[in-house]
């Protein structure tokens, strides 16, 4: 499997980073081994001084497609899911003011936290699903499909002209305002509406 990740698709998030919004899609790729799931700690890694959370919607891709249609993106998942694309940032800073790709702040060991999965019927409408994140019991993100820039279905349907989707790929849909660091003995708790998706500590 491999797991896909959008950036910049929260206008209010690409303020707080000092970018501007992209014309399409921005997307990059964490390996495998970068998957952190069952509340698992995440292990703050040496070669990073400011590690960041951002918490993000996922989407678990259920069959093989490329060149996928917009209007046919929503048959390619059945399930949403909640995670954390963990990201060195002061590695990502010196990455791109160098114009380098940014595989070294985003594709570490643990830094993709997956949740259990949620099958999507359960949500009365995919583009007003709310979500936030606490840390050490209070909120610090909260988002909202509705905010996308690029949906659910314009990002499965861009990244398959780029990359064959394949079954159990997950995509990560991007995080919304409110980015911040981690410190040891934090916790990271994370919700879909009210249900608890995923609660893990830093070590
Ligand atoms: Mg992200």
């Amino acid at each position: 499997m491999k797991i896909i990740c959008v950036g910049l698709n929260y206008r209010d998030h690409i303020e707080e980073l000092g970018f501007s919004a992209p014309d399409e899609p921005i997307f990059f790729l964490k390996p495998e081994t970068a998957l952190l799931v069952r509340n698992r700690p995440f292990f703050l890694p040496d070669f990073s001084q400011e590690i960041h959370y951002e918490v993000e919607l996922l989407v678990r891709i259920n069959k093989l497609g490329k060149y996928i249609q917009p209007r046919f993106a929503h048959t390619y998942y059945n399930e949403i899911g909640l995670g954390v694309d963990f990201t060195a940032r002061d590695i990502q800073e010196r990455l791109r003011k160098e114009g380098l790709p940014w595989e070294q702040a985003k594709s570490f060991d643990g830094s993709a936290v997956v949740s259990p999965f949620i099958p999507k019927n359960q949500f009365s409408n995919l583009s007003e699903i709310r979500f936030s994140l606490q840390k050490n019991g209070e909120t610090v993100q909260i988002g909202n499909s509705n905010n996308m820039i690029f949906n659910i279905d314009q990002l499965i349907s861009y990244i398959s002209q780029y990359v064959t989707l394949k079954i159990g790929d997950i995509i990560f849909t991007g995080t919304p305002v409110g980015v911040g660091p981690v410190s040891i003995n934090d916790r990271l708790t994370g919700y879909i509406e009210d249900q608890k998706m995923f609660d893990f500590k830093i070590k």
